[in-house]
């Protein structure tokens, strides 16, 4: 199948009242196993890469300095293999591009060919961000592609998305953001953080998306609420990291039944990021004290998880194989199919439990196959 755009999703996900777990993805080996997952579950798809995964993917190991034509290169990569692997399944699959910070940036993710993108405006005043907004959504809509927007502040650190404190999304000023900018969706600021370091006992201010949606409702105004740093930090594999010899501290995530209770009022997608490295992560540490074919063929990635026992981010110690995993290539040979299958199934383990949790289990073929074309005509008719 093509891809499709994010609104049919998000309609469908705000009327039945389920969320849409958002994956985020660093090499083309992630997003078949997100696809894979997804079609085992019969759930449609929605696949993220952030601005500097698209730099990661652009052949950047210093990711954090990629630079423009960096990303245009990875959002072009990871585009095409998306395309590719869509093709062998029958499930929607949604490619959104995560924390565009600039228009720039979003306009080389639509052209590479993804079909969603968010727009992260929030470090700026309220204007500036409904201006830069409302310029990616022209952009953006005028080819079928979908736009999700930030009102906001989140606490946390996420690649170079980074804040101290967070200020929580004014409800008051929602309704107004979705009309002056026509965006889809908007991430709200409501007690979750970036990053895997999240507080204990997280209570997410569920009132500011009730009261963003009760005004919506009265403004006559279609849209749907994101949320962001949403991993759960499953406790146990923290615990297995540091079994293995890692160092996680103070890891914790949201609460699933704080997310769960979040759904009903409004949050129809749910990004994940840190449970999928998390996995990934525990499952690696283990296939390298385990399985000698694996540590003998590697060393240089045992190298640096030991060197980083606090690093979970499997950018920073599969830099020995990237070349190869960017670029998707397919090698002979026992020990790169086990690092390969232990890599897909941290992240099948990660996201298959996010798609039973967040409700999304069989909705695929009820979801429309809109073309970015079809979705095109239709903002048309709406402006
Ligand atoms: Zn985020």
């Amino acid at each position: 199948m093509s891809l499709i755009p994010l609104k049919p999703l998000l309609d469908y996900a705000t009327k039945n009242r389920i969320a849409h777990g958002a994956f985020n993805v660093n090499m083309i080996t992630q997003a078949e196993a997100v696809i894979e997952i997804h079609t085992i579950f019969q759930s449609a798809a929605i696949i993220q890469g952030a601005d500097l995964a698209n730099a990661f993917m652009g052949g950047r190991a210093d990711f954090m300095n990629g630079t423009l034509e960096d990303k245009k290169l990875g959002a072009k990569r990871i585009a095409d293999a998306v395309k590719r692997i869509a093709k062998t399944t029958n499930i929607p699959i949604v490619l959104h591009l995560d924390h565009g910070k600039s228009f720039d940036a979003v306009k080389a993710a639509i052209d590479a060919g993804y079909t969603s993108v968010m727009i992260d405006g929030s470090s700026l005043p309220y204007s500036g961000n409904v201006e830069l907004t409302r310029e990616v959504v022209q952009y953006a809509h005028a080819r079928g592609v979908s736009v999700e927007g930030e009102l906001g502040v989140l606490a946390g650190v996420e690649d170079d998305v980074f804040s101290e404190a967070s200020t929580y999304t004014n409800p008051m000023t929602v309704c107004d953001f979705f009309r002056k900018t026509g965006c889809d969706c908007l991430a709200i600021s409501y007690g979750t953080k970036h990053g895997a370091v999240k507080g204990n006992n997280i209570k997410l201010r569920k009132e500011i998306a009730i009261a963003s949606m009760e005004n919506m409702r009265h403004e006559g105004i279609e849209g749907a609420l994101v949320s962001h740093g949403s991993s759960m930090v499953p406790k146990y594999l923290v615990d297995e990291i540091n079994e293995l010899g890692g160092k996680l501290a103070n890891a914790v995530g949201i609460p699933v039944y704080e997310l769960l209770e979040a759904i009903p009022c409004g949050i129809s997608k749910i990004n994940i990021d840190t449970d999928i490295r998390l996995a990934v992560t525990r499952n690696l540490r283990r296939m390298f004290i385990e399985n000698s074919l694996v540590k003998k063929e590697f060393p240089k990635i045992w190298e640096l998880m030991q060197a980083q026992p606090e690093q979970f981010d499997p950018r920073y110690y599969l830099v020995p194989i990237m070349a190869p995993l960017i670029g998707g290539e397919n090698r002979d040979g026992e020990a790169w199919s086990t690092l390969l299958r232990g890599i897909k199934r941290g992240v099948m383990e990660a996201v298959g439990s996010a798609i039973v949790q967040f409700g999304s289990v069989g909705d695929a073929p009820k979801i429309p196959q809109i073309s970015l074309e079809e979705m095109a005509d239709i903002y048309k008719k709406k402006v």
